[in-house]
């Protein structure tokens, strides 16, 4: 077992559901090597992360998803030990739908709300809190977050792998990699970020792995919709009309987004009585504001995409004003703030499980980029997860290091 501080058995690159449960997995089934975690956010969660603030400890915002579903059986594992240690819980809230006239009905089936639906609890990002507090039971697994990693260096033909920063400083030496997101294969690293290269397409080109190559280019061609969400807070005077509402969850009918651009609208009860409201723009519009970033956004900050205080303002008007009109409700006094995702929902078919562990260049692949049940959602991540694990187990186990 590698026992250095600077070099591990398994770097794990995103601490999101895919990345947590991976580490929660392998723990669980006895899997003993040194892991660590690196993430470019403030903390772990990913697309289901919690927007906190360091100067207003009440202030949680879950500004991915609101909620998520397991819509196959088996379940995944880790559900029960998340659910028995209150780190999730079933979604309490109710959800209801608005048409294109913006009449108010219930529940629409679709893919984000079939099956049983589970929520973080208290907030959303307590889902990979939970799974990275599981991956601790048995050994330390350290997390190492507002850290980019930047570029995928292979040792040797198969021997490792050397994991460098945003100004190509060594962070970390592992064995095995695995990526839980897309951005090191994507080339929106390119188109978004200005990368001059596609970090995993440059690796596997060294190394000349057939599969590896396959995997690549198939991940490389992964196409997402992107989510536009104004986030509003309201203090409890003005949010009284909010909380009137029959809903918790309001789904937009198909009518309903192409007329106010708004595909889902979350509320969210905080502390001291405040209250969140999450509207999240259709694919459609997302699309039309690509360019435009949150100015808090950790990952934009940390990859360099400066904001554009002027056109968010645009797009948060747009939204605020689409929401208005749909619910006609008044969101007045409401402070406001921008959390835009360029890759919120991978379209299908994404890589396939055969190709998401290439074992000679020592590198695995989860999220829920991954095809099979849960595409798209976190099923899927947590599915993908727990699915490379048990590779991962089989192949690497630690006492033969
Ligand atoms: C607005 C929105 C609403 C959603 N609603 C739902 C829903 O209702 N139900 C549902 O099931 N799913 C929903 N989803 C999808 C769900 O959030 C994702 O399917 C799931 O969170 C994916 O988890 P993941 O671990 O695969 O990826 P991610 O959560 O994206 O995790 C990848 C992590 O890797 C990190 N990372 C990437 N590259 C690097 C790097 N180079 N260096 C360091 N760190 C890196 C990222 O910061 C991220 O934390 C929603 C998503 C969005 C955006």
């Amino acid at each position: 077992m590698v026992t250095s501080p600077d070099a591990v058995d398994l770097a794990v690159i995103g601490a999101g559901t895919a990345g947590c449960a991976l580490a929660a997995s392998l723990r669980l089934g006895g899997w003993s090597g040194s892991l660590t975690l690196l993430e470019i956010g403030r903390g772990p969660g990913g697309r289901t992360a919690t927007r906190r603030s360091r100067r207003d400890p009440g202030f949680a915002l879950n500004h991915g998803a609101p909620l998520f579903n397991i819509s196959g059986k088996p379940e995944p594992k880790l559900l029960t030990p998340l659910h028995k240690a209150g780190w999730i819980s079933p979604f309490s809230g109710a959800i209801c739908s608005l048409d294109g006239e913006g009449r108010l009905g219930g529940a629409l089936s679709d893919p984000l709300s079939s099956g049983a639906t589970w929520q973080g609890t208290p907030q959303m990002d307590h889902l990979c809190r939970g799974l990275l507090n599981l991956a601790q039971r048995n050994q330390p697994t350290p997390l190492r977050t507002n850290t980019l990693v930047r570029q995928l260096e292979p040792i040797g033909h198969g021997e490792g792998w050397i994991l460098r920063g945003s100004d190509g400083q060594a962070l970390l030496r592992c064995r095995w990699l695995v990526l839980s997101g897309t951005l090191l294969a994507s080339p929106r690293c390119q188109s978004v970020f200005g990368w001059p290269e596609v970090p995993l397409q440059q690796a596997a080109a060294r190394l000349g792995d057939p599969q590896l190559l396959q995997a690549t280019a198939t991940l490389g061609d992964i196409t997402s919709t992107a989510s536009s969400n104004l986030l509003l807070t309201l203090s409890e005077a003005s949010a009284g009309a909010w909380r009137q509402q029959p809903w918790q969850l309001l789904q937009f009918s198909v009518a309903a987004q192409q007329r106010w651009g708004i595909r889902r609208v979350s509320q969210q009860a905080m502390a001291s009585g405040r209250w969140g409201v999450v509207v999240e723009s259709s694919p459609a519009f997302a699309a039309q504001h690509m360019q435009v970033f949150g100015s808090r956004s950790s990952a934009a900050q940390l990859l360099g995409a400066g904001p554009d205080p002027l056109a968010e303002a645009q797009v948060m008007q747009a939204l605020d004003q689409a929401v208005q009109d749909a619910l006609q409700i008044n969101t007045a006094g409401a402070e406001r703030q921008l959390m835009r995702w360029g890759a919120a929902f991978p379209q299908t078919p994404g890589l396939s499980t055969e190709l998401s562990l290439c074992a000679s260049s020592r590198i695995g692949f989860c999220g829920d980029a991954i095809a099979g049940l849960g595409f798209g959602r976190v099923e899927g991540a947590l599915r993908s997860a727990e699915a490379l694990a048990d590779q991962i187990q089989e192949l690497s186990p630690p006492s033969s290091h």
